[in-house]
C-alpha cells in the first residue's frame, strides 16, 4: 500500500492490516505535535510515535479525519451463551451473536465492550467465566471470530460469593428472572458477600443495576415509565452505595438516567466511598415524551429498565453528565416483534459513538470529556480490574482507535445497521458527525468493510 493521502478510507473496504497510521491524532489530553503523526504498530500493540512519512503499510488519513483511543463499552447484552448451539434451547443467537455484536461495536466506534451476565447459564464459577470468555471471543462451527475482544462480567446472585479473584461483577437485583432477589433487603445481605470486610484483599469491583422492589407500581394499566417510578431508582442508588461504605467495595452504578442518582454519587464520593456511575446515549438523547415523534416508532418499542424518562428530567441529565464517569450503550438487542411485544432494552452500539459525539456538536462535552468517558477512563478500569491495557495512546497499550470526522454529517438506515436484530431507533437521525471507523489490535474496519463483512 501506498502513503499516499487516501481521500476517502471507505475505499479500503477490506479489513487492513496496518504497521501503523498516520494522521492528526487527540491522545484526550492534547493533540500530538507536529500536526500529524505516525504510530506505528507491533503485534497488536501501540510500538511508538514518530514523524515518519512514507513508511510501507502506514495508512496516511485525509486532513479532516481525527484519530481517537479506541472506544470502550463496559455495559453490552450480547446472546451467545457457551455450549449452546442456534436453535439450541436458551439459544438467542436469532438476534445477536459475538460476531455480529462485534461488527455492531465497530460500526458505532467502539473497540471493546464488556458483556452482561444475564444469560440461560450463570457465569459464578472460574469453570463458567473461562468458558463463557473463550465462547464469545473464538470461532465457532456456526460462526466467525468477533472481530473486537470481549470481556465478561460474572454474576451476583441471591446468597452467592465470589468465587473468581479476577472478575468484575454484576447485580442485577430484580430484572433477570433466574436470579431477582426476593427483596431489597436480601440485595443488601448478599453485597457484604462482596466487601473487604468479609476477608477479601482486593476491593471488588460491583456494578449494580438499581432500581428497587418496593418501590415498582404492580399494575399493567398504566405506561412501563410509571410502573418503574424515578424514585425506585433513587432509592436503590442510596442502599446500594451505603452497602459499599458499611462493607467496602467498589460500587458502579449502571446506567444512571436521573441527576437525583448523580447527586447520591457525589455525596458517597464526598465521603470517600470508592463509587462510580455510567450513562447511556439513550438516556441523553430520548425520553418517554419525545420518544415516538423524533423515532416515527411507537413507545413499546422504547421499552428499557429503568425506563426512559420524562423531557425534563433527560435536559437536566445532559447538563449534568459531566459528573458521570464513563459512557457505556446498554445494548441490548431484540427482533421487532420482540419490541413490540413489550420486551424491555434497545439496540444501541451501531450509533453509540454517534450520539456521544452529538453531545460534543452541543457543546454539552467538550472532546477530551468525550475521550475520558468513552476511552481512558474505562481503560483504566479494565487495567486496573482486568489487567487490560487499553483506552489510551501509549506505548504498550493496544493499537486499537476509533477514527471520526467532525461536522461531516452520517445517518444509517435499518437496513445498515449491524446488529443482527436489524433495526436502530434513530433511523430518522441525522448526525452530525462520522465515524470513519476503527481499527482493532492493529486491523483497520471502514465502514465500507464493516457492511462487507456482515455479508461474508
Ligand atoms: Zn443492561
Amino acid at each position: 500500500m501506498s502513503s499516499s493521502n487516501n481521500s476517502n478510507i471507505n475505499e479500503i473496504n477490506e479489513p487492513l492490516k496496518l504497521q501503523g497510521i498516520r494522521g492528526i491524532i487527540y491522545d484526550g489530553f492534547k493533540y500530538l505535535h507536529p500536526l500529524k503523526k505516525t504510530i506505528l504498530f507491533q503485534d497488536g500493540q501501540i510500538k511508538e510515535f514518530n514523524d515518519d512519512r512514507g513508511l510501507e503499510d502506514v495508512l496516511d488519513l485525509p486532513d479532516d479525519v481525527l484519530i481517537l483511543p479506541g472506544g470502550i463499552d463496559l455495559h453490552v447484552h450480547g446472546r451467545d451463551v457457551f455450549d449452546i448451539f442456534p436453535g439450541e434451547q436458551g439459544d438467542q443467537t436469532y438476534k445477536e451473536d459475538s460476531y455480529t455484536l462485534s461488527l455492531a461495536l465497530a460500526q458505532g466506534g467502539t473497540t471493546h465492550a464488556m458483556c452482561m451476565p444475564n444469560l440461560c447459564k450463570k457465569i459464578i464459577t472460574l469453570d463458567d467465566y473461562q468458558k463463557q470468555l473463550f465462547w464469545i471471543n473464538n470461532e465457532l462451527s456456526h460462526r466467525k471470530k468477533p472481530i473486537i475482544p470481549l470481556s465478561m462480567y460474572a454474576l451476583i446472585e441471591p446468597g452467592s460469593s465470589p468465587l473468581i479473584d479476577n472478575a468484575m461483577y454484576k447485580l442485577l437485583w430484580n430484572t433477570f428472572g433466574p436470579t431477582n432477589f426476593p427483596n431489597d433487603e436480601e440485595v443488601k445481605i448478599t453485597l457484604m458477600n462482596y466487601g473487604r470486610k468479609s476477608g477479601s484483599e482486593k476491593r471488588r469491583w460491583v456494578t449494580a443495576h438499581c432500581e428497587t422492589i418496593a418501590d415498582m407500581v404492580k399494575d399493567k394499566n398504566i405506561p412501563h415509565h410509571m410502573q418503574r417510578p424515578k424514585m425506585a431508582a433513587i432509592n436503590a442508588v442510596r442502599i446500594f452505595l451505603e452497602a459499599a461504605r458499611e462493607y467496602d467495595f467498589h460500587a458502579h452504578v449502571a446506567h444512571i438516567s436521573s441527576t437525583e442518582e448523580v447527586d447520591i454519587v457525589m455525596e458517597y464520593k464526598s465521603k470517600g466511598v470508592s463509587t462510580s456511575c455510567e450513562v447511556t446515549p439513550q438516556s441523553l438523547t430520548i425520553d418517554y415524551e419525545i420518544f415516538e415523534k423524533v423515532t416515527g416508532l411507537p413507545l413499546v418499542w422504547g421499552q428499557q429498565n429503568p425506563p426512559l424518562r420524562s423531557y425534563t428530567d433527560r435536559l437536566a441529565l445532559i447538563l449534568k453528565q459531566n459528573y458521570i464517569d464513563i459512557y457505556v450503550s446498554d445494548h441490548a438487542p431484540h427482533t421487532t416483534d420482540e419490541n413490540e411485544t413489550g420486551i424491555s432494552g434497545m439496540p444501541q452500539a451501531s450509533t453509540e459513538g454517534q450520539l456521544y459525539l452529538e453531545q460534543l456538536t452541543q457543546g454539552n462535552i467538550t472532546l477530551q470529556d468525550f475521550v475520558w468517558k468513552r476511552s481512558i477512563t474505562p481503560g483504566s478500569i479494565l487495567e486496573k480490574e482486568l489487567g487490560l491495557k487499553k483506552g489510551k495512546l501509549e506505548k504498550g497499550y493496544e493499537a486499537s482507535l476509533t477514527l471520526i470526522t467532525l461536522g461531516k454529517k452520517s445517518r444509517f438506515n435499518n437496513s445498515e445497521i449491524l446488529s443482527r436484530c436489524g433495526w436502530t431507533p434513530y433511523e430518522n437521525f441525522n448526525f452530525s458527525n462520522t465515524i470513519e471507523g476503527v481499527v482493532v489490535e492493529g486491523v483497520l474496519y471502514s465502514q465500507s468493510a464493516l457492511q462487507k463483512l456482515r455479508n461474508k
